[in-house]
């Protein structure tokens, strides 16, 4: 028999402690023995406040209740993402964590809805979708199961205070026998034969070994980028924004369930609702504007009273050529970063966890573990970058040189594709898993201002009448529905406010 393996983690930012809260909480003791090292001196990024769907099946595995975490988190509901001034100024479309109407006659909603629209009128397609009407009129209920039911066609996600999760994951991990350790860590050893780290040394002179090493030391990747040297592939060429302002404002009364991204002319501003304040940011490209600027443009745009100081963060969009690299496998902002737009950091941090506990080492690590890991995480963030480059190049802005360099730029060949795909004939090819889904794409698409020319020929079988009436019905139902619902904030207040 083999002891259990034994897991240094670095890092207790909201990466290392869902790594630690994921491995204690699916592994037993005699797999897997966990420490986490931090350094209260260096601190955490600190934002990171808007999550997607995903989470709460990592929450469900590791046993997390909903409305205690919600509670203790200050967190709200979302279900999806309002993009303001993103095709064009003035216009304004979401992005929800759910479907457009039903499927009709064979084929997805989308292909009757162009049909139907190129010989008569038509809704906006958000007026078919529950999430996007739900956000509409600031209401929120629990999805129904019944899946022949409207309101079982979308699903949510939380805004919360990110620093506060870590802090819920640390008390739920400790109270599982976790062994925290205080303390900055000074150096790494790499092992002279194998290239393997053999241990890291804290300030205080303590060195500490392990068989496997999860570098969650966010930017600064002190293992993967530091000691391993694992390059960062830079993706600042089709993702140009690099730096952030982070304010929160005095709460909103009405917090809606949704995040808001307003584009302006260097970049785009965050708005986040949390039970106890609203999170805010321009997240900018240095190239097209000053941090002055920036600061100026942000300030002026704030809709409550700022409750700090805005604070500046740098980044660069990209990820690293080999998160598993040797023992040691980077989770987090040290695996890599694309731009908060989409809020899917927290997301990839819990794939890269999910796979690690899929693909955990018996005994000894086989670098075929590491080869699988790395194929699953690349494939993400690489469809994720691709989603979130669409949204800078399908747009028709031209009033400032950020806008007008994002239409111009050169994109990845995998995007153009599924560009012209989606122009050609209404096709979204849909992945076998991880995001984005069909109806994010088709979102994003209409919303950016694209237009299929063609639909799928079958959508032909069903005669254009009982179309028509098909997305009547459909609009109509979303619409009782919705107003039936509760209001959110009063949802929240009922089910989770914060003490
Ligand atoms: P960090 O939070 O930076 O934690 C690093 C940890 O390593 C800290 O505990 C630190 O003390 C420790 N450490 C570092 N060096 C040492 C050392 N030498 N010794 C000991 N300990 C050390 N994600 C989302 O999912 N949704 C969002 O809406 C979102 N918005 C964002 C907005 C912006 C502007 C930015 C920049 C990021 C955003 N993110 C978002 C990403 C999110 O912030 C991160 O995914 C998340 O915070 C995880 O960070 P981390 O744990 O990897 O790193």
């Amino acid at each position: 028999m083999t002891g259990p393996l034994d897991v240094v983690i670095v890092g207790g930012g909201t990466a290392g402690w869902m790594s630690a809260a994921g491995l204690v909480g699916v592994l037993k003791p005699d797999q897997c023995r966990v420490r986490l090292v931090e350094s209260d001196e260096i601190g955490t990024v600190g934002v990171g406040e808007a999550t997607l769907p995903q989470m709460r099946e990592f929450n469900d595995l590791i046993g997390i209740v909903e409305s205690d975490m919600m509670r203790k988190t200050n967190a709200t509901f979302k279900i999806g993402i309002e993009f303001r001034d993103w095709g064009f100024k003035g216009s304004n479309y979401v992005h929800p964590f759910g479907a457009h109407g039903k499927a009709m006659g064979g084929v997805a909603f989308h292909h009757q809805w162009v049909r139907a629209g190129q010989q008569s009128r038509v809704a906006d397609i958000g007026e078919y979708s529950y999430a996007i009407e739900a956000c509409r009129k600031n209401r929120f209920d629990f999805p129904v199961d019944d899946p022949e039911a409207i309101n079982s066609t979308y699903n949510y996600a939380y805004h919360f205070d990110a620093s506060l999760y870590a802090r819920y994951l640390r008390g739920w991990c400790e109270a599982r026998g976790l062994t925290r350790i205080e303390g900055k860590v000074n150096d790494v050893a790499l092992d002279p034969q194998s290239g393997d780290v053999a241990s890291i040394t804290l300030e205080s002179g303590e060195r500490i070994t392990a068989d496997l090493f999860i570098d969650c030391s966010g930017f600064r990747g002190l293992i993967i980028g530091q000691a391993l040297n694992v390059p960062f592939e830079d993706w600042t060429r089709w993702l140009p924004c690099d730096r952030a302002l982070a304010v929160p404002t005095e709460r909103s009364e009405d917090f809606a369930p949704y995040t808001r991204s307003t584009a302006l002319e260097a970049g785009w501003q965050w708005r986040i609702p949390l039970q106890h304040r609203t999170g805010n940011g321009y997240v900018y490209s240095s190239a097209f504007i000053s941090d002055d600027e920036a600061m100026t443009r942000l300030l002026g745009n704030l809709d409550g009273k700022p409750l700090a100081e805005p604070r500046p963060i740098r980044f660069k969009s990209g990820r690293r050529t080999a998160s598993w690299t040797k023992n040691c496998i980077a989770i987090g902002l040290a695996s890599g970063f694309l731009e908060p737009l989409e809020s899917t950091s927290i997301y990839l941090t819990q794939v890269a966890i999910l796979n690690l506990l899929k693909l955990f080492p018996r005994s000894r690590i086989d670098p075929a573990l590491a080869e699988r890991f790395n194929r699953v995480v690349d494939n993400e963030y690489d469809r994720v970058r691709d989603f979130l480059i669409l949204h800078y190049h399908a747009t028709s802005r031209t009033d400032s040189e950020l806008w007008r360099h994002c239409r111009e730029m050169d994109i990845p060949d995998t995007l153009r594709d599924r560009m012209a795909l989606f122009e050609h004939r209404g096709h979204i090819a849909q992945y076998r898993d991880g995001l984005f889904s069909p109806p994010s794409w088709l979102s994003v698409f209409v919303g950016q201002g694209m237009r299929p020319t063609g639909y799928h020929p079958m959508a032909d079988n069903l005669p254009l009448e009982t179309v028509t009436a098909g997305l009547e019905a459909i609009r109509r139902r979303v619409s009782e529905r919705v107003e039936a619902m509760p209001m959110h904030d009063a949802f929240v207040r009922d089910y989770c406010a914060a003490a």
